[in-house]
């Protein structure tokens, strides 16, 4: 009986309770196993997760990285311990509560060279590895798309092609006219004009693809990010279940299409990991506001307005003068 005893009492390879599991399954999609401030975290792999323990020095950095990240954790810290949040890589309530919330699957750090990404889906991994190339995209361009693409003469301009056969019933025309015109706008204000284009099977005739796929897990939201060039194509795909307000799904695209044109998560603001549905529907005052200007420049387009139908005068009179420019080269 005293062995078997003594034998209980010291396990092998104990795996970690299944709450555990989860918790750190969790924030190693989040990207708090890819901070660089802590390289020493990057060896542990998804796959590794099962062997894991919390006490170790790799994934109590990893967990402060996730703590620091969002900032609905204060909102739990508050609930539980009534004052704000202090990331110390101890795992308590609130930390284990900011695990099991709704966010965007996009990791706040971009996954460091040579890591495995098997245990995602194929779209997720399309998003990891444009993440990836970002880094050197931002390092020699302008970090995003660039000015004069196609007929945009000079300002920033992409095309969104949407699939509305897959949007769901709780976005009516309505909805999508406001949301649509909330994001438009806020990207005119920093310099980016965006258009709506017919959605065609093809991705020649635009720069962002935007459908509604049921995402896995709690996540309800997926982006890719661009390579800095005028002929990349980017996919957006925002989850049908995320029924909230027109406001709030407002924001989550907003937030969507900032890692559409680059943009990483922040501490607070549209680029929180987690959505914040109170939040204005624009960049001004917000953590990635000198990003937005540093990409597009920041100063005011025109937005195209919500109805794709609608004649921009801008738009025509510079098709009109690329086209006599390269008549009167042909008559030289
Ligand atoms: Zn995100």
């Amino acid at each position: 009986m005293a062995t078997k005893a003594k034998a209980n009492r010291k396990p092998v390879h104990r795996r970690p309770p299944q709450e555990d599991r989860q918790l750190l399954e969790r924030m190693h999609k989040s990207g708090a196993f890819w901070d660089p401030r802590f390289p020493g975290s990057h060896v542990i792999e998804l796959a590794d997760i099962t062997k894991t323990k919390l006490d170790t020095i790799e994934v109590k950095d990893a967990v402060r990285a996730f703590q620091e990240s969002d900032t609905s954790l204060d909102d739990f810290a508050r609930e539980v311990h009534g004052r704000d949040a202090v990331p110390d890589g101890e795992v308590g309530p609130a930390t284990r509560k900011l695990a099991t919330i709704e966010r965007c699957p996009v990791p706040d750090h971009a996954p460091p060279d040579g890591v495995d990404f098997s245990g995602y889906d194929p779209q997720e991994i399309q998003m990891l590895r444009s993440y990836q190339k970002r880094s050197t995209a931002a390092a020699t361009g302008s970090g995003s798309w660039p000015a004069s693409c196609d007929w945009s003469n000079g300002v920033h301009h992409v095309r969104v092609a949407v699939n509305h056969s897959t949007r769901p019933g709780h976005v009516s025309d309505d909805d999508w006219k406001e949301m649509w015109g909330a994001c438009a706008a806020g990207y005119a204000e920093m310099g980016l004009r965006m258009t709506e284009v017919p959605w065609a099977d093809k991705t020649d005739d635009s720069e962002i693809n935007l459908w509604w796929r049921r995402l896995s897990g709690s996540t309800i939201g997926l982006a890719e990010f661009n390579n800095g060039t005028c002929t990349d194509n980017v996919f957006h795909n925002l989850d049908p279940g995320y029924s909230q307000s027109t406001h709030a799904k407002s924001v989550l695209m907003f937030h969507e299409f900032g890692h559409n044109m680059n943009l990483q998560h922040t501490r607070g603001g549209v680029m929180n990991p987690s959505i914040i549905p109170r939040l204005e529907v624009s960049w001004k005052g917000d953590p990635s506001e000198r990003t937005m200007r540093r990409f597009f420049g920041g100063e005011q387009v025109d937005p195209p307005g919500p109805d794709p139908g609608e004649v921009d005068l801008e738009v025509i009179i510079a098709l009109l003068t690329q086209l006599l420019e390269k008549i009167a080269r042909r008559r030289r």
